[in-house]
């Protein structure tokens, strides 16, 4: 699959996005044309610098408003495409996207569009362009692919042909099977971008809410397995307005971009097989089909069986040893060469690391999953651009496959046990040779808090590399501003990660005020709240307030409310079951959460979230 993007993804001059791109590994670009206007890079020398990038210069865009206008209008359309083509061939390009007309035209009438489209392929061939027209999903009278597609046909001239672009497409739920009717020859590019489901005019989702594929909602898979099928070979091109990516780090957001492109050309191979008619069946052998379109694939890997670890980071771990000693959990000893304690309760391990943490505030630093294959995990993660993360080994000691979040936090994929146990425990203390605590428990979730310029492509990062799924998003309200909060997990919940963007208050502000959690499940939550508030444990105090409410809400019997609000307890009930939780006081950045889910409860007590911010804000702005 030949990769592009097209210039407005990016931040930075034209030469700074033309850089990104090459070090990204892009096949080629789309040249937005302000950047080009607005470069001081005169044409031949941006040739110049795409083939010393080795960058294909795949196509210039945009061209607007150019069919069902006036005959006036016409000739000065004609003229003003005429000096486009002109500029095209000193840049060495050969295919413009001319989007269907959204503001001067005035006649609906797909004849007189046809014959106008004709007479700007003729010169277009007289300049050696081809002319790639698409429907916008808010073009005035063509605002559908298909019938971007009749009048190409209509006009039938070997340099007019279409652009689909997925946006305009998914955007309004247009069918993508007829994709496939569609002549290949007749499709001179694809654009892919991908976006949340929105509610509001398709302009502004387009201009402002587009992101990479893997980061939206749409069924990218399946749109490009059409385009496939229908035997296209060009460019698959990234054109994703958004504007956050349009002011970030620009070298970082262009491999989030191939990130997205990679992932989405291993999700189209397995939507085509998964569906594909021409399987031999009967004899086993799944005889693919194959495409002109060559279908690159990815090491392949199951979802995590579970967490192995977290481990937080800090220089002063004094405060945190207590926590964990008051939630119940064993101190097992120092690893036998480095300055890192191991802590277990049942089978949720948490390592406290002291290495390289001097004058940091404890914070959560590394998450370590039970994978199949840790080496073809991580060798997914590599193709898929994740930076690896280094770790130090003695002889004998296990070594980590590591890889780097979008937000620094360090992810280890582990080698899984089906009894839980894990083989680097013996490196600390005396050596671990059973699960010692009386009070079991496993790692529940892991709520990390994401910089808002990383959001997105946490998102993909995790889709992609850990084969985690991601939920619809939620939005949580809290005194400093709406924390968006996105749960990405396994199907059987095994592994569950709550991805949550702080408010740009919270984000700038000196003090480290956005927080992160690991939560530990335990059969009994009520007995492990009794037995950490006799060793002194300070939990977060719950408002009475809350508890009237819950009363009102569920009408609990009058005991269970008392030992709830006794406990500082928060409770939640749906039709799957019953949720209770409860949190203790933050150090550093960090604090524990402990659930106990009954029944087949699968949320996170989404209603009392609220509540939890309102408190740990107060909190800490008393302090
Ligand atoms: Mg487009
Ligand atoms: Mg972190």
């Amino acid at each position: 699959m030949r990769t592009g993007i097209a210039t407005v993804c990016l931040s930075g001059t034209l030469k700074e996005k033309m850089q990104a791109c090459a070090i990204a590994g892009f096949d080629g670009i789309e040249i937005f044309e302000q950047d080009l206007v607005t470069s001081p890079h005169i044409p031949e020398e941006v040739r110049t610098m795409a083939a010393d990038l080795g960058l294909g210069l795949d196509l210039y865009q945009p061209f607007r408003d150019f069919d069902g206008v006036t005959p006036d209008l016409l000739k000065a359309n004609l003229r003003r495409a005429e000096a486009k083509f002109k500029l095209m061939s000193r840049l060495g390009m050969d295919t413009i996207l001319v989007c269907s007309n959204v503001a001067t035209a005035t006649i609906d009438d797909d004849e007189l569009r046809a014959s106008q489209l004709a007479e700007l392929a003729e010169l277009a061939g007289d300049h050696g362009v081809k002319v790639a027209y698409e429907a916008l999903a808010w073009g005035k009278y063509v605002n559908d692919y298909e019938h971007a597609y009749r009048l190409v046909e209509m006009v039938d001239h070997p340099n007019l042909g279409t652009c689909l672009d997925s946006f305009h497409i998914l955007s309004r739920d247009w069918d993508t099977a007829p994709i496939e009717q569609i002549n290949a020859e007749k499709i001179f590019f694809v654009q892919v971008a991908d976006a949340p489901k929105l509610s509001m005019d398709v302009l502004s989702w387009s201009r402002h809410y587009r992101v990479f594929p893997g980061e939206g909602q749409f069924d990218l898979a399946k749109f490009m397995g059409h385009v496939v099928r229908a035997g296209y070979t060009g460019p698959v091109s990234l054109e994703v307005f958004n504007d956050v990516f349009r002011q970030s780090d620009v070298e970082r957001t262009a491999v989030d971009a191939m990130r997205s492109l990679i992932w989405l050309e291993e999700q189209s191979a397995k939507w085509l097989a998964s569906t594909s008619s021409e399987t031999a069946a009967g004899n086993g052998s799944a005889s693919r089909r194959r495409y002109p379109m060559e279908l690159a694939t990815l090491p392949k890997v199951n979802e995590p069986a579970g967490f192995n670890f977290a481990e937080v980071k800090a220089d002063d771990t004094a405060q945190l040893e207590k926590l964990l000693g008051q939630l119940g959990f064993e101190f097992e000893g120092r690893h036998r060469t480095k300055d890192v304690q191991l802590w277990t309760m049942g089978q949720a391990r948490v390592i406290i690391n002291e290495q390289a943490a001097s004058h940091s505030e404890p914070a959560i630093a590394a998450l370590g999953f039970d994978v199949d294959s840790p080496v073809i995990a991580s060798a997914r993660a590599q193709q898929l651009k994740a930076p690896v993360v280094a770790r130090k080994v003695q002889a004998d000691e296990e070594v980590f496959q590591g890889i780097s979040a979008p937000d620094s936090t360090e992810i280890f994929l582990c080698q899984g046990s089906p009894d839980g146990t894990a083989a680097w425990t013996h490196e600390f203390g005396e050596g671990l040779e059973h699960v010692s605590s009386a009070q079991n428990a496993v790692i529940d979730h892991v709520n990390l808090a994401q910089p808002w310029q990383h959001f997105d492509e946490a998102v993909l990062f995790y889709t992609s590399a850990l084969a985690l799924e991601p939920q619809p998003f939620a939005e949580v309200p809290s005194p400093s501003g709406l924390v968006r909060s996105q749960v990405m997990e396994t199907t059987d919940g095994a592994v569950r990660l709550v991805l949550n963007l702080a408010p740009a208050q919270q984000a700038q502000s000196a003090r480290k005020t956005y927080q992160e959690h690991i939560a530990f499940a335990v059969g009994d939550l009520v007995a492990t709240a009794r037995s950490a508030r006799d060793r002194g444990l300070e939990f977060l105090q719950i408002p009475a307030n809350y508890y009237e409410d819950l009363d009102a809400r569920f009408d609990l019997e009058p005991g269970f409310l008392a030992t709830l609000k006794e406990l500082n307890l928060l409770y939640d009930r749906d039709a799957n079951g019953e949720f209770l939780h409860f949190y203790t006081a933050t150090v550093g950045s960090v604090f524990f959460e402990m659930v106990e889910r009954r029944g087949n409860y699968d949320g996170y007590g989404a209603p009392n979230a609220p509540v939890r911010h309102a408190v740990q804000y107060d909190s800490l702005h008393r302090a």
